[in-house]
C-alpha cells in the first residue's frame, strides 16, 4: 500500500522547503501544527499482561501503523521556524 497524504489533507507547500505539508490541531493546545505530507511507518505498543499473574509481568503487542511526522522536525529550515516566534 504506497503512502500518501490523508483524503481530506489540505495540501501546501512548505514556505522554507517547498515539502508537501498539511496543518492538523494539537488535541490539546489546539494550535496548527504543520506535519508532513507523507506518512512514516511506525509502531504503537499495547501492554497485554499475562493471563494469570496480572501483576507481575506481561509483554509489549506491536502493531504497523501509518504516523505522521511534525514538519517542524524534518524541515531542513527547521531552526528558522523557532527564531521566528
Ligand atoms: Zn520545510
Amino acid at each position: 500500500m504506497p503512502l500518501k497524504p490523508p483524503d481530506r489533507a489540505d495540501l501546501r507547500k512548505c514556505r522554507k522547503c517547498q515539502a508537501d505539508i498539511f496543518f492538523a490541531e494539537s488535541a490539546k493546545q489546539h494550535r496548527p501544527v504543520p506535519m508532513d505530507a507523507i506518512p512514516v511507518k511506525g509502531y504503537r505498543l499495547t501492554w497485554k499482561p499475562n493471563r494469570r499473574d496480572t501483576a507481575n509481568g506481561g509483554q509489549y503487542v506491536c502493531d504497523l501503523i501509518d504516523v505522521f511526522t511534525t514538519h517542524f522536525v524534518t524541515c531542513p529550515e527547521a531552526a528558522s521556524f523557532r527564531k521566528t516566534k
